[in-house]
């Protein structure tokens, strides 16, 4: 278990939603603004690109902006680790291999230590020699992984979180489960450079998703080519998908067939996901196409309308309760949620 900031992560702590901003760390304004927005979708750990000094600095003026905890990225540099923390990073990510000075090691080590900042170390498929069959990659990926964390052990620092990547899903589950066989480290997941949203989703969802429901896995992040707060949005989803963690709504909507009774499916479950934010319980509410069978097929819902062509019926887990005017079906939803 390691404590980074107020949050605890590994052990038997809830796993942790984080992202990336992608914002220049420079630039304050903007990376608090981003922040600011993860903060609000659910994020409870950013990581932030710290390329030079300048970002480094930057660290403490926006840590006063935030009040989530701030990880340092840095490559290769040590010195920004140590201005990292300087300016109040709650952690570093950073593999100490690429320190070339084990005299810089050592004191990067000794100052997390000092300070109570926790390292990520890893590695990723980058580092990895493409004429290696599956395995021998994921075998490779855990052993540099474990590697990078020994170099910190020497050192006496334990504060360590790992994390293997591939963008490859089958060979990211293997490295994670061959690291988890072998350390006590909280594990950090994510399928890296895993494309668009649609490709990211299932790919991530694949990876992250098989390896939580070995219970592996303290922290995930989704890595996706569009927005940060689609990182933090998908991450909450898959967390109430496998029953671990919810945080707001959910919906249970059927997928239609031919017995869909209503014209504008489609359009109905955008607006209910549009309004969402309007409910701030953790229910699941279910838009089904069709009385005959939605209410059974929506039952595990808190709350639920199943659509009939002239009116809809509501139902509460499961059980009808009363007539609604196809008109008034998204505003009744809302109200219902919010009623439980
Ligand atoms: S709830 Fe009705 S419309 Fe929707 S998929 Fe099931 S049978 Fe089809």
């Amino acid at each position: 278990m390691v404590k980074i900031g107020s949050l605890f992560m590994g052990g038997d702590h809830p796993v942790v939603v984080q992202t990336m901003t992608k914002t220049d760390t420079r630039d304050v304004g903007s990376t608090v603004k981003q922040i600011h927005e993860l903060e609000g979708r659910g994020c409870e750990l950013v990581r932030l690109a710290v390329k030079d000094r300048e970002a480094a600095q930057a660290l403490r003026a926006i840590k006063r902006e935030v009040s989530i905890p701030l990880v340092a990225d840095i490559h290769f540099d040590a010195r920004l680790a140590l201005a990292a923390i300087e300016s109040g990073a709650d952690k570093i990510r950073l593999n100490p291999s690429n320190i070339k000075d084990p005299a810089m090691i050592r004191e990067v080590a000794r100052t997390a230590k000092a300070a109570g900042v926790p390292i990520r170390v890893g590695a990723n498929l980058g580092s990895m020699d493409p004429a290696l069959s599956r395995a021998e990659r994921a075998r490779a990926l855990a052993e540099e992984a474990l590697a990078e964390a020994r170099l910190l052990e020497e050192e006496d620092f334990q504060d360590i979180v790992v994390s293997v990547k591939s963008s490859d899903v089958r060979e990211m589950v293997e490295a994670v489960h061959l690291v988890a066989e072998a350390s006590n480290y909280p594990l950090h997941l994510g399928v890296t450079e895993a494309g668009p949203l649609q490709q990211s989703l299932v790919k991530s969802s694949a990876g992250i998703g098989a390896l939580l429901l070995d219970g592996i896995g303290d922290t995930i992040r989704y890595s996706i080519s569009d927005s940060p707060t689609l990182e933090v949005d998908a991450a909450w989803m898959l967390l109430a998908a496998m029953d671990l963690r919810r945080r707001g709504p959910q919906i249970v909507s059927c997928p239609t067939c031919g017995r869909c009774e209503v014209p504008d499916m489609l359009s109905l479950v955008t607006q209910l996901e549009a309004r969402l934010n309007e409910i701030a319980k953790p229910v699941m509410v279910a838009l089904m196409g069709c009385v005959v069978n939605g209410i059974g097929e929506g039952k595990n819902a808190d709350v639920g309308i199943a659509c009939g062509r002239d009116q809809g019926v509501l139902f509460v887990r499961g059980q009808p309760v009363r007539h609604i005017q196809p008109a008034a079906f998204i505003d009744t939803l809302i109200a219902e949620a919010n009623k439980l």
